[in-house]
């Protein structure tokens, strides 16, 4: 059993003050394998005064001399890659390969971003044809951020690296359900030197810690990426003093398959959703196919679902792991199970374990056809390996359809027609659109509108977040 009790604040590792025990659960074997410690107000009121203390050296630091330590973070982070794709595997359920290539890549994927993002980064500058008004960018202070479990590495260099870089300081609190990166990720932060109190870091649950960070009076900022209904009391709890909050949050992203499509469109679309097990924000699990390619489609996808083989996480191979603890399992069986009660009609897949798993918290990858817009499952985000599709006549149709969501994180779209893709990228109603396959290029935006929050998180933009701009008239020129 791996004993991880301590937190990490004032650059060093102390006892919690205030912590009661919690297992973390491996979800490919539902043993567990770690026990670390949820802390309470002293220990949120230790890191906080932490990072209070730490902040005027280091806002005062020249921009450079911040992004050196960066660089050191990113010699250490791919120093440290092997443990770290290690310990996401455990915790979380991701396939060791998988963990390695794409959670742990997506770390170092952002933390390059920001090096190159901040060399465009205009700290500071005079109104046009107006020398002596001066706008400058002031770090906003001490940040609270609050990660979840599904991609652990990508939203806490999402975080950790542009508040650094515009000279906040911050206290990390990670998900208690997937704890272990961001222990090793705080190990990372020792190693590259970063200067005592910068960064802190206290496990513990939502109504603690979370709580804590979100109402503490020294506390600047909640940076937040979870679920919509935490990002609701965040916002709630974090009102009486009037910090700033960013939440990243769900999403229900849909994908319009139109006919004049490319051969991949369907296949390529459903093996996202099933990807990581279905536990990103951003999958794209309502498919909008167009009549005349529509039960094509459907069997393609079942296809995708029946190939998609689902193993422990520790196993090689481009196999799915397991969804991540119990809660999330009897969630997705539930909805698969009212999917059917609605009267979707189920073609791959459906409630139960895949065959031969009979522990650990295995999903079956499962496909729904002739879904309607007031199923529950198009409705509810299901954060499990579960596509929905149904058929659409229209444009106006497929967009009113993708639009009816109180969420508005991406949404896809397919097509040859560069009219219908204009379209469509500028009418859905969602932070971000990716079309025909083709990703977002680095330094792009991630966020989005409604109940997916309201941040914006990578490049120029996600420095932007940590940043107060500050007027100044009578500047000396
Ligand atoms: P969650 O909201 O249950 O937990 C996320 C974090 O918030 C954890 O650290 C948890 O301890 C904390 N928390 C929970 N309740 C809290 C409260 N009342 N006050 C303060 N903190 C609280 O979410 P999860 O299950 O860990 O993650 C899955 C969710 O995250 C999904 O809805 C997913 O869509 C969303 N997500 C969004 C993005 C994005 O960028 N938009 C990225 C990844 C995940």
């Amino acid at each position: 059993m791996i004993e991880k009790r301590q937190f990490y604040i004032n650059g060093a590792w102390v006892d919690p003050i205030a912590g009661t025990d919690c297992d973390v659960i491996d979800p490919s074997t539902e043993e567990a394998v770690a026990v670390i410690s949820l802390g309470g107000q002293a220990d949120t009121d230790a890191a906080v005064a932490a990072a209070k203390a730490a902040l005027p050296a280091w806002r005062a630091l020249k921009p450079e001399t911040r992004i050196e330590y960066v660089e050191r973070i990113l010699t250490a982070y791919k120093e440290r890659e092997h443990d770290m794709a290690k310990a996401m595997s455990l915790e979380m359920g991701a396939p060791i390969e998988f963990s390695l290539d794409e959670q742990v890549d997506s770390g170092d994927w952002h933390i390059r971003g920001f090096l190159h993002a901040v060399k465009n980064f205009e700290w500071e500058h005079s109104l046009e044809g107006q020398r002596g008004t001066r706008i400058l960018k002031d770090p906003i202070g001490v940040v609270g951020m609050i990660t979840p479990w599904n991609w652990p590495m990508n939203q806490v260099t999402l975080k950790v690296i542009p508040a650094m870089m515009t000279g906040c300081t911050m206290v990390l609190k990670p998900s208690e359900v997937a704890p272990l990166s961001s222990l090793l990720f705080a190990e990372i932060m020792d190693a590259a030197g970063v200067p005592p109190g910068v960064f802190n870091l206290v496990n513990g649950d939502g109504v603690g810690v979370g709580t804590q960070l979100s109402t503490h009076p020294d506390v600047d900022m909640i940076s937040f990426t979870g679920s919509t209904r935490a990002g609701i009391a965040i916002s709630k709890a974090a009102a009486d003093t009037l910090k700033r909050v960013s939440l990243e949050l769900g999403g229900k992203g849909a994908n319009i398959v139109f006919a004049d499509a490319d051969a991949d469109a369907v296949k390529r679309g459903a093996a996202q959703v099933f990807e990581n097990t279905g536990q990103s924000c951003n999958s794209p699990t309502r498919m909008l196919v167009e009549r005349g390619r529509y039960d094509q489609a459907v069997e393609e996808a079942a296809e995708v679902a029946r190939s998609t083989r689902v193993g422990p996480a520790a196993e090689k191979g481009s196999h799915i792991g397991p969804l991540v603890n119990e809660t999330q399992f009897n969630k997705v069986q539930g909805l698969i199970q009212k999917g059917i009660d609605e009267g979707a009609r189920l073609v791959e897949g459906g409630v139960g374990r895949p065959d031969g798993l009979n522990r650990g918290y295995f999903a079956r990858p499962t496909v729904f056809a002739d879904v309607t817009p007031d199923m529950t499952i198009m409705q509810e985000e299901i954060f499990g390996p579960v596509l929905s599709i149904m058929p659409f006549d229209s444009a106006d149709e497929a967009l009113s359809i993708a639009n009816d969501t109180v969420y508005g994180l991406t949404n896809y779209v397919q097509s040859s027609d560069p009219a219908k893709l204009e379209r469509f990228a500028r009418e859905l109603h969602s932070g971000m659109v990716q079309m025909n396959g083709k990703g977002r290029g680095k330094g792009a935006p991630f966020g989005g509108v409604g109940q997916s929050g309201n941040g914006r998180e990578g490049g120029v933009w996600g420095l932007e977040e940590f940043v107060e701009i500050k007027s100044v008239g009578g500047w000396p020129v």
